[in-house]
Order: C-alpha cells, then structure tokens, then sequence
C-alpha cells in the first residue's frame, strides 16, 4: 500500500500542466481571431470560453490538487481564461464596428440616382369641374340624367322647337351621322345637351327636377376658344306653377356654391328655339368683383375688365318642347339652362387657351393635384 501522495505534481496532471494551459489559451486567441463574424466569435466563445470549454473543464481538476499547488494552477487557468475572455470583448467590438460600417454602405440611400418610376396622373379638371357643377344642383335636390351622344336628329332639333327650315340648325353647324349604306340616317352627334330635356320628359311624370353633364359636337376648328368637343351641363325644372324667379334663384345658388356668397347676377334678354323668354346670364366677377370697370390702374384678366362674367344660356321652358315630351302645358311650366364646362373651367381657372384641355398632356392635368 503506498503512503499517501502529498507530494503530488499538478505537472502529473495533464490539462494542468503550463504548456497545456498555454496550448489551450493559444488556440482560443487564434479562434478569436480568425472569426470572421458575430455569428463565428458566438461559436468560438461557447467553445473556448463556455463552461464545457477545454479550459473550463481544466478549472474543476484544481479541486484534486494538493492544497500547495492550487493557486499556481488556479492562477495559470485563471489567467489564460481572462486573457481570452478580453480577447473575445476585443473582437467583439471590431466586428460590431465593422457591421455598423458595412450597414450604413449598405443601407444609404443614393439621392443622385435617376428617377425614373412613372408619373402618377390625375382626374381630368374637365371631370372634376363638371362633377362639382353637378353637385350643387344634386345638392339642391335634383337628379341626374343621361343621353346618347350620337342622337336622333328629332331629340336634337325637332322636339326643341327647331323647325326643319329653321336657321338655328345651320347656325349650330352639326356633325350629321352617315347611314351604313351611305346616306342621311336622321342621326347627328349632338351639338347640346338641350335632348336630354326631353328624354327626361319623356321618362319621368313631372314635377322634373334634372341635370344632365354630358359631350357635345359642333365642327368648330380647335383654336384657342373653340373645340368641336366640348362639354356641357344642362339643366331642367318642369312643375306647377313654376316662374323665372325660381330660375333666377337656382342660378343665383350655383354661382354662390361654385365661385362665393354674394355674386350679382344679371339676366340679358336673348333667343333658343327651346326657350320663350330666353336670356343669358352674366355674374359679377369673382375676382375684381366689379372694382376694374373704368379703372385702368386695376385691370382684370378674368372679366376682361368688364366686371361681368357670361354662366349660361337658359328661360322658360317652350310650351311646344313640353307637348312634345308630352306633358300637359295647362298644367305645368319649366324653365332650363346650359351651362358650358370648358368655360367655366376656362375663367373659374384663369385657362387662357382651349389646347390645354384637350391635348391630354398629363403636366397641365397635374397642375390641378388630385381633386376627386
Ligand atoms: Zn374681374
């Protein structure tokens, strides 16, 4: 039986011995520098520097040792622990340093690079306006009606007081629709939105309150005033006792809805087949509001310095388009107005020139945003 070993060498024991200890700690800094990056230095610390780490493992075996030799062992693994544990802290903040660098290259934005995505487009003012008149006219209880643009040449004329001699249908100068075989087929593009009137009439028992927005056709040369297509809102009340001061004071609410409170307007006395009596219709000027008349220091673009806007055409209502559409002219009158979109577009916007609404060039359509 051999005496007990007090002269036991932590030299004996292996994972002890100082080249050991070394070997282990060098192969851990070279771990630690080799990673090449976070995810690399987390592996290298769990292998060196964890608990089931080689030297972690060579820490429990102090506990065997004479009680002489523990603190030099101890202090040798503790030591080479520590230089890794700061080698590992040193590395770490290098890669962390270097993943900030690489995200702020990776992540920065070029602002000199082209732009090139498509250009978002916007509802045609014509629409947007047209939309807007309408709506006031809903907003006081009407409806809205429809008709074809390619119309039949009695809704267009004949039931609108427009004798087959008469001069007004050489005054509008319309597109007449050809027939497949080539002759007259009775049908025109409608030069107003006036047989939307009577289809209406003809649709509904009276009272009638509609507007009808809507394409109209004359062979008019585009130029800077005039357009062969052109758009426009019409209007039609049919009821008992229905006067010219009801017309005067739907009228006088469109202006106040679409250009301010407390606009004048003016009737002039005027001629539609359709309407007896007619008259056309001026407001103030929502700009000067009057104040350029006779003032040469103040002029106005928008009224021409005339103080005066012309809105529409409009009157009673014939009693002859009435008996037309079949309604009882005993019974009921009405009154109508034609109002032209393009125009009110025109000075509502200070538009000088007709090309711009209709070349469809999305930068004059842009400069009205995206009113919907
Ligand atoms: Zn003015």
């Amino acid at each position: 039986m051999s005496a007990p070993n007090n002269s036991y060498d932590p030299v004996e024991v292996t994972p002890l011995h100082p080249d050991e200890v070394a070997r282990m700690r060098d192969e851990a800094l070279r771990a630690v520098a080799e990673a090449a990056s976070l995810e690399q230095l987390k592996e290298v610390r769990l292998a060196h520097a964890g608990d089931r780490s080689p030297l972690a493992l060579a820490n429990r075996e102090i506990g065997a040792l004479p009680p002489a030799a523990r603190a030099d062992a101890g202090k040798r693994v503790g030591g080479a622990r520590r230089e890794i544990s700061e080698a590992i802290k040193a590395r770490q903040a290098e890669l962390e340093a270097e993943r900030d660098a690489r995200v702020l290259v990776e992540e920065a934005v070029d602002v000199t690079l082209p732009w090139d995505r498509s250009q978002r487009g916007a509802r045609h003012p014509l629409t947007t306006i047209a939309e807007r008149m309408t709506d006031i006219f809903v907003g006081m209880g009407f409806e809205v009606a429809e008709g074809p643009e390619i119309e039949a040449e009695w809704f267009n004329f004949d039931a609108l007081n427009f004798l087959p001699d008469h001069p007004a249908r050489t005054m509008q100068d319309t597109f007449f629709v050809e027939a497949p075989s080539g002759g007259p087929s009775n049908m025109v593009l409608r030069t107003h939105t006036s047989p939307v009137q009577v289809r209406a009439l003809l649709d509904r028992e009276p009272p009638v309150y509609v507007v009808a927005p809507g394409k109209t056709f004359r062979t008019d040369e585009l130029d800077a005033t005039h357009t062969p297509v052109f758009h426009q809102l019409e209007g039609l009340v049919v009821d008992e006792g229905i006067t010219m001061a009801h017309l005067r004071g739907a009228i006088d609410a469109f202006v106040s809805g679409m250009f301010g409170a407390g606009l004048k307007t003016r009737f002039r006395p005027s001629y539609f087949p359709f309407t007896e009596p007619s008259a056309e219709v001026d407001m103030q000027c929502f700009v000067c509001r009057g104040a350029s008349v006779g003032n040469p220091d103040r002029p106005c673009r928008t009224c021409g310095s005339e103080g005066w806007i012309e809105v529409a055409g409009c009157g009673i209502v014939n009693p002859r388009v009435l008996t037309a559409a079949g309604v009882d002219t005993e019974r009921y009158s009405g009154w109508a107005f034609g109002l032209g979109v393009e125009r009110t577009l025109m000075f509502a916007h200070g538009v000088s020139d007709m090309h711009d609404m209709v070349e469809g060039d999305v930068r004059f359509t842009s400069a009205f945003g995206m009113e919907i």
